[in-house]
């Protein structure tokens, strides 16, 4: 049996970001959505399990419950920071990096 190491917060914060993200007034393209997704996973606790390739996650929507004020918050914050210092200008020309 194959294993896989795979931190589920991750999924919860791409799933949830897709629900949240729509009601924010933010940038919607791929670099906006990464750079979101890396802030708010940096503010939340890795949720590190093995399990077998391509399992489903059964646990996601337990994990999800019990975080989902945090992970919303977490999101949301990110979000903000991102829309007031995107990655990239109004043209779309990618701007030097800057760290979160
Ligand atoms: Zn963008």
């Amino acid at each position: 049996m194959q294993l896989k190491m795979k931190n589920y917060m991750e999924e919860i914060v791409l799933h949830t970001m897709e629900e949240i993200l729509p009601d924010i007034n933010v940038c919607q393209c791929e670099r906006c959505k990464f750079d979101i997704a890396a802030k708010a996973l940096n503010d939340l606790p890795p949720k590190y399990v093995v399990t077998p390739k391509g399992e489903v996650y059964s646990k996601i929507n337990n994990l999800r419950s019990q975080f989902e004020v945090d992970i919303i918050s977490a999101i949301t914050k990110a979000a903000i920071l991102v829309k007031r210092n995107p990655s990239h200008d109004e043209h779309g020309v990618e701007k030097e990096k800057t760290l979160y």
